[in-house]
This record gives C-alpha cells, sequence and structure tokens, in this order.
C-alpha cells in the first residue's frame, strides 16, 4: 500500500483511541484559535492585566489554517472525533468560517463547535459557519440585566447584543444552542433565576459554571464560587426538575430537565465536583502549544513540528501519542492538595 493509501484507510478506520496513564481515552481537541478578545470580563481578562500595554501574539505566532488542518487531521488518527473552537474570541480570528470547512474536510471529525461570546455573531455570520460545517454553538452571557451585564464585561457591551447573537445561532440551525453563564458570588448570582426563566422553552440550554482558577490574573477566591449544590437548590426553589442521564460517558455538565416541559438545564460544577476522571480533552493555544489539561503551566510545542520540514505526520503522530500515554493530570481532583502559586495557563489562552 503507499503512503497516501495508507494513511487513506486509517482516516477510514481510526485507531484505537489511545489511553493516558488514568486509561482516559483522547477524544476530544480545543482550539484556541486566538489569544485576542473584545471583551475584558472580570473572570477572565481583567483590564488591569490585559491593558493597552499587553502583548498579543504577532499573526505569524499564529497557527495558519492549513498547520491548524493537518493538526486535526493527525489528531483524527489518533481517535479525536470532536473538535472545538474557541479562544480568546474565536470570531476575531479572521475568516473563520474558511476554517471551519478546511477543518470539517477532516473525515474523522464527527462533531465541531464553538464557544463565542456572540458579539460578532450576527445572522449571516451564523448562516456561513452553519454552511461552512459548524454544527453546535455554545454562546456565552452572564446576565440578563445591562448594568451587571456590562460589570462582568467591562466593556460596556449590552444584553441586547448577546440575545440577538442567540437567535442568529437558532435561526442558522446551530442546534443545540447552548448558553454558558460562569456564576461568580455577589457579582451576578442574583441572575440565576432570571436566566433561567429567559431561556425556559426556547430550545437553548442554559448552563451554569462554577467560577473556576484557571490562569493566575483573575484574583480567584474559593469564597466566589457560588456551588453547583446552591445552584440547584436556588432553581428548584423556583422550579420541579429531573435528572437526566448523561448523553455520553464524561460528559461535563450535569443534566436537569424541568418537569413541566420547560426543557434543560446543565450545572457545571469544575470546582466541586470535578470530572477528571473522565477527561478526555486536549487543548491547542494559538501559537500551537498543547496542554493536556486547562490547569497546566507548560504546553508542548507542536508548531515546531509543523514547521520543520523534516518532520513527517509519522513523527508528530508518535510524540503526540507519547505524550498522551504519559498524561497523569487531574487537577480539579487534586486542587486543594496544590500549591496556590503554581503558574497556570491562562484561559483566554487556551480556552474553555
Ligand atoms: N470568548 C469566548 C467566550 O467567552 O465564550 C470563548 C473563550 S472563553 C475563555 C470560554 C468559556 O470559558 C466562556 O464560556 C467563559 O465564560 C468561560 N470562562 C472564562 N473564564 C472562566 C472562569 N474563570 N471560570 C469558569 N469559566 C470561565
Ligand atoms: Fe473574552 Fe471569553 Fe474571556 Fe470573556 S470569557 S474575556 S469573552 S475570552
Ligand atoms: Fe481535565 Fe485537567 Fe479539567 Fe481535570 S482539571 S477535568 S484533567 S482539564
Amino acid at each position: 500500500m503507499t503512503k497516501c493509501a495508507a494513511s487513506m484507510e486509517r482516516v477510514r478506520n481510526p485507531l484505537p483511541a489511545i489511553l493516558d496513564k488514568h486509561q482516559r481515552p483522547l477524544r476530544d481537541l480545543r482550539i484556541s484559535v486566538t489569544d485576542r478578545c473584545n471583551f475584558r470580563c472580570v473572570y477572565c481578562m481583567p483590564k488591569e492585566v490585559f491593558g493597552a500595554k499587553f502583548h498579543f501574539l504577532p499573526k505569524k505566532e499564529l497557527l495558519t489554517f492549513d498547520e491548524l488542518q493537518r493538526t486535526v487531521r493527525i489528531f483524527g488518527q489518533l481517535g479525536v472525533s470532536k473538535v472545538r473552537i474557541t479562544g480568546g474570541e474565536p470570531l476575531m480570528r479572521q475568516d473563520l468560517d474558511v476554517l471551519i470547512r478546511q477543518l470539517s474536510e477532516v473525515e474523522a471529525i464527527q462533531d465541531m463547535a464553538m464557544t463565542t461570546n456572540g458579539y460578532f455573531l450576527t445572522p449571516e455570520k451564523a448562516t456561513a459557519l452553519k454552511n461552512a460545517g459548524l454544527k453546535r454553538i455554545t454562546v456565552s452571557l452572564d446576565a440578563l440585566t445591562d448594568n451587571i451585564f456590562k460589570t462582568v464585561n467591562d466593556v460596556g457591551v449590552p444584553v441586547s447584543r448577546i440575545l440577538s447573537a442567540v437567535d442568529a445561532a437558532l435561526t442558522a440551525g446551530l442546534k443545540p444552542v447552548k448558553v454558558n453563564m460562569v456564576v461568580k458570588r455577589d457579582v451576578n448570582d442574583q441572575q440565576v433565576i432570571p436566566m433561567a426563566r429567559h431561556f425556559r422553552h426556547t430550545g437553548v440550554t442554559l448552563r451554569f459554571i462554577e467560577y473556576m482558577d484557571v490562569g493566575n490574573t483573575n484574583g480567584w477566591r474559593l469564597e466566589d464560587v457560588v456551588q453547583a449544590s446552591e445552584i440547584l437548590s436556588t432553581l428548584q426553589e423556583e422550579w420541579d426538575l429531573e435528572p437526566v442521564a448523561p448523553s455520553h460517558p464524561g460528559e461535563v455538565a450535569r443534566r436537569f430537565r424541568y418537569r413541566d416541559g420547560g426543557g434543560e438545564i446543565g450545572i457545571i460544577a469544575s470546582v466541586t465536583q470535578p470530572f477528571c476522571r473522565h477527561c478526555s480533552r486536549i487543548r491547542m493555544s494559538p501559537e500551537g502549544q498543547i496542554y493536556t489539561c486547562l490547569f497546566g503551566s507548560e504546553g508542548f510545542d507542536l508548531r515546531q513540528l509543523l514547521r520543520d520540514e523534516n518532520v513527517d505526520d509519522q513523527h508528530i503522530i508518535e510524540t503526540l501519542t507519547a505524550l498522551w500515554t504519559e498524561r497523569r493530570d487531574q487537577y480539579s481532583l487534586l486542587r486543594t492538595q496544590m500549591t496556590p502559586s503554581q503558574p497556570k495557563v491562562e484561559m483566554s489562552h487556551i480556552g474553555g
């Protein structure tokens, strides 16, 4: 068989999933396509750190679309079938729909999703993304009241702009549409009920996320975390909810259904109920650093291999296999035993 035919054969019949030291398969790849963002969410890119003098990556540092497609093809051969595009704000990357089209050409990828703040998600953009092969979208929105939302995004963006983005996603058929709400004590915790009420009966799944200690810049304190149990009991005071079985092993959100048919919500309890035991995700930063954990401090430089003309795909496959099979990460499970000062990559750099 020629080299090309062999690799085609492998794409049709992906290799069995590779397992890490805790027997977790590699299935999901999250690609951060830019470290830039037009928001300065207080829990992610506080203005004091990400101000006018902050040095974002110059364009030449970013992986090109062809490099990203090659990377996804390689990961497909390692068992990855799901890709999520994130950032920074992914829609700040020029011609993102062209990238989505290129990535959706990779046979092994069955599911392609994106997480966005929604600011640039016009109806035209949503349709272009859908036509390019994007299947699902998650829009982040932390409040329904302008003054609270503006306090969170810290750049004065009104709620209406993001609600229009959610509508655009629904109309374009990027389903299921999910909305992510990070709940921070005394910032937006009073918005849990209004947000739930707003998205009931809309087909949108609202997901409440515990505020996490990602990166080193958001000044995270355990007191600011509104625990999943508290979010759930707040909701249960208002509505009758029943648990829904996970749709796949390792699903990060605990799902609940309104008994009156109002739809579903999810709660992502990354802090109080860590899901490291089933974590099948690998992450890549915009400049091609690979992280086997959201809380990693050092990435593996894949770009260097991608840009070395003496390195072929087989070598990269072997290198990434070695990286995953040596993986032991379980940061959230072990969080309490860690030194708080341990340096970590920023969320806005590798995405959520
Ligand atoms: N800019 C896009 C957005 O906001 O949707 C994509 C990147 S953002 C880093 C991905 C997700 O991470 C968002 O839903 C955001 O709310 C969430 N996030 C950011 N910082 C967080 C934190 N400290 N704790 C929990 N979630 C966080
Ligand atoms: Fe930007 Fe998303 Fe971070 Fe907010 S959460 S600052 S929108 S990257
Ligand atoms: Fe996965 Fe790391 Fe998060 Fe645990 S802490 S679920 S290993 S990304």
